[in-house]
């Protein structure tokens, strides 16, 4: 299958869901007209073989899972509707015509539950499977759920029990829901993708406060910073009623920027660090 026989036949199983994408797939670049009274959020992730995946626990559907459902878990962080995004694919010497249909259709699936339009992107090669996922979505205007809200006070929460085999950990859903429940409650929000010491550090230092935690509910046999875990961490004036599902970890505090408590111990930054593998 060439590159414009690929092109065509994704432009035809891509159905547009947002009146707002006036041109997609198979133009220099998409169009899409933003509403007013709207702020758009971007998002962009890498998901690479050999660094995020293996083509043997791996099939190609769960890949093009994946891709979405990184950026996706980004756009939930923030509170946002998602609405389009954009994938550049590098293929494998051997990823044949069907692997390219199952990884698409594994993809297409994620974006047609969640409402998002595959709206463009870009094809190549290489020696191992690279994708690269840009997401755009939308929220009503100066209300995106941010990291640096968080203050004294406000408690501590998570979306669900943490730590992840990444290996085994093929099709995580992301948090949408959830998101834009934590819109106008939330004080600061974002997702855990490396690990709850070094999450939890960061929304802290973006804040400017410490935190106390006890009680992280974890999987059985899993640390708190193996990363990969796609639910939501955020903070929430204790008075405001939590959404369903919302485990509380903590609080909190004043302290230096950045400090995380656990069970009254100093929490150890040592999360998924990219530049120290
Ligand atoms: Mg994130």
């Amino acid at each position: 299958m060439n590159e414009i026989e690929l092109v065509s036949r994704l432009a035809g199983k891509v159905r547009s869901v947002h009146p707002a994408l006036i041109s997609g797939i198979g133009d220099d670049c998409a169009i899409w007209r933003p509403r007013v009274n709207e702020d758009l959020v971007f998002t962009t992730d890498f998901l690479l073989e050999g660094v995020h995946f293996e083509r043997d626990i791996y099939s190609p559907a769960d890949i093009g899972h994946k891709a979405l459902a990184r950026g996706l878990s980004d756009i939930a962080a923030m509170g946002a509707e998602p609405r389009f995004c954009l994938l550049s694919l590098a293929l494998a010497p051997d990823c044949d015509r069907r692997w390219i249909d199952s990884f698409y259709s594994g993809f297409l699936k994620l974006a047609k539950r969640f409402r998002v339009d595959l709206a463009g992107g870009d094809l190549s090669h290489s020696d191992r499977v690279l994708c690269d996922i840009v997401v755009c979505g939308a929220v009503p205007k100066g209300r995106a759920l941010r990291r640096d809200g968080a203050r004294a006070g406000d408690s501590i929460f998570v979306s669900g029990r943490l730590g992840r085999d990444w290996r085994e950990y093929r099709r995580p859903v992301p948090r949408i829901e959830l998101g834009l429940a934590l819109r106008g409650r939330a004080t600061a929000c974002m997702d855990l993708t490396d690990g709850l010491s070094l999450d939890l550090h960061r929304l802290c230092l973006a804040s400017g406060v410490a935190a106390a935690v006890e009680n992280v509910p974890l999987r059985k046999g899993q640390t708190m910073d193996q990363g990969e875990d796609y639910e939501l961490l955020w903070t929430m004036p204790a008075r405001r009623k939590s959404p369903q599902g919302a485990i509380r970890i903590g609080g909190i505090t004043t302290g230096r920027p950045g400090l995380v408590l656990l069970n009254g111990e100093p929490l150890p930054v040592r999360g998924y660090d990219h530049l120290q593998q």
